[in-house]
C-alpha cells in the first residue's frame, strides 16, 4: 500500500537560477524508512518541505495515501496532512515539560486518552519516568528522543525527519540511529529521513534515495544503492570509492595501475573503473608501480593512502593483520565481480 506519491515535483526559489528540486518523483510503501541522502544544498530539507506543506511546488504532483495534499492549485495545510514531523534542532517548548511537550499534538483527544498515549509513547522511546522534567535538564540525545515522542504521539501516517541526529555527538548519534530505526518500526509508521551521512543512511533506511541538485540520482535498498549505484556519483558519495581511467583491449580494461579483466558486455571503450576502498588486494611486488605512501591504523582495519605512477591518489582498506610500511610497492588486484565501470 503507498502511503506517498511525489509525480515529478519541481520547486524553484525566485532568487535562484535552478530549482531547488528538479522534477522528482517517487514512491513510499506503508511501513518503510526512506533515507533521503545528498550532500548539502541537494535540496533534501526543500523536499521535506515540500511534503509538509510549508512549500508549495510550481509542477507535479504529492499524494499522501489516496489524498492529493498539493499540486499547482491546492496545497492543504500541514496540519491537516497527518504527518510527524522532527527538526534537527529539537525545536521542544522550553516553558513545557516532557509530559507537555509530547501532549502538545494531542489536545483535541479526551484528557485520560492524552495521558495514557504520553506514557505509552514515551515508553516507546524509552523516556518513562522522565515526564516532569523541562527540556534544559535533559541532554542533547534525550530532547531528540522527546521531540520524536512528540512527533509520534497522534500516530500520524508518515514522519519526516530532518537530520535529526546531526546535532548530537558520535557516540549517541550511534546509539540512537539504531533507536530510532526500532523506534519507527515498533511504532509502524512511513518515514522519511534525511541525511548527508551515507552510513547512516544505509544504517537506518529500507530506501535509499540519492539526491543531487535537485534531481533524485537512484532509489534502491542500501545494498543497491552499494552494489549497483547508478551513477559515478552515487558510487563517490556513497562508497568513497576510488576511480581510475580504463580503455578495452580485447578482453582487458588496462589502466596504469594494471589490467583487470572484463565480465560484463561492454559497447563503451573508454571509461572510469570504480574500485572500492575494501576491494583491493595488496601484494609487494617490487617491480609494481603503485607505493603506499600512507598508511592509517583504524583499529580494525588499515587504511591505506597509495600513489600511482600519475601521481594519482588511491584509498585502500585491508584487514588489521598485514601492515604493509610506508614505500612498499605493491601490486594490485581485484576480484573481477567487483569491478564496475562508468563511461566517462
Ligand atoms: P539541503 O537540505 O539538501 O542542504 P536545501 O533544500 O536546504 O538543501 O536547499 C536546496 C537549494 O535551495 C540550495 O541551493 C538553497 O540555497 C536553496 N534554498 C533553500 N531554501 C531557500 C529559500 N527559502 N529561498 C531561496 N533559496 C532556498
Ligand atoms: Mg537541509
Amino acid at each position: 500500500q503507498l502511503i506517498l506519491h511525489l509525480q515529478n515535483v519541481t520547486k524553484q526559489f525566485a532568487e535562484n537560477t535552478f530549482p531547488a528540486v528538479d522534477n522528482v518523483s517517487l514512491t513510499l510503501q506503508q511501513g518503510d524508512i526512506l533515507g533521503l541522502l545528498g550532500p548539502s544544498g541537494c535540496g533534501k530539507t526543500t523536499l521535506l518541505r515540500l511534503i509538509a506543506g510549508f512549500e508549495r511546488l510550481q509542477t507535479g504532483e504529492i499524494k499522501i495515501g489516496e489524498r492529493i495534499v498539493s499540486n499547482t492549485s491546492t496545497c492543504i495545510p500541514t496540519e491537516q496532512r497527518d504527518i510527524g514531523i522532527v527538526f534537527q534542532d529539537y525545536a521542544l517548548f522550553p516553558h513545557l515539560n516532557v509530559a507537555e511537550n509530547v501532549g502538545f499534538g494531542l489536545k483535541d483527544f479526551p484528557k485520560h486518552q492524552i495521558q495514557k498515549r504520553v506514557a505509552e509513547v514515551l515508553g516507546l522511546v524509552r523516556l518513562g519516568g522522565l515526564e516532569k522534567r523541562y527540556p534544559y535538564e535533559l541532554s542533547g540525545g534525550q530532547q531528540q528522543r522527546v521531540a520524536l515522542a512528540r512527533a509520534l504521539a497522534p500516530q500520524p501516517q508518515l514522519m519526516l525527519l530532518d537530520e535529526p541526529l546531526s546535532n548530537l555527538d558520535i557516540q549517541v548519534r550511534l546509539r540512537l540511529r539504531e533507536e530510532v530505526r526500532d523506534i519507527l518500526k515498533a511504532a509502524g509508521t512511513s518515514a522519511i529521513f534525511v541525511t548527508h551521512d551515507q552510513e547512516e543512511a544505509l544504517a537506518i533506511s529500507d530506501i535509499v534515495g540519492v539526491m543531487r541538485q535537485g534531481h533524485l540520482e537512484q532509489l534502491g535498498t542500501p545494498e543497491e544503492i552499494y552494489t549497483h549505484p547508478a551513477s559515478r556519483f552515487v558510487a563517490e558519495f556513497v562508497t568513497q570509492a576510488n576511480f581510475v581511467t580504463a580503455h578495452r583491449q580485447d578482453n582487458l580494461w588496462k589502466t596504469e595501475i594494471g589490467n583487470f579483466e572484463l565480465t560484463a558486455n561492454h559497447s563503451e571503450n573508454a571509461g572510469e573503473i570504480m574500485i572500492r576502498q575494501e576491494d583491493f588486494i595488496l601484494k609487494p611486488d617490487n617491480d609494481a608501480p603503485v607505493v603506499v605512501r600512507t598508511r592509517r591504523f583504524l583499529g580494525r582495519e588499515y587504511q591505506y593512502c597509495l600513489q600511482t605512477p600519475s601521481g594519482k591518489e588511491l584509498h585502500a582498506r585491508t584487514l588489521a593483520d598485514v601492515a604493509l610500511p610506508v614505500g612498499t610497492r605493491v601490486e594490485l588486484s581485484i576480484a573481477s565481480d567487483r569491478i564496475k565501470v562508468f563511461p566517462h
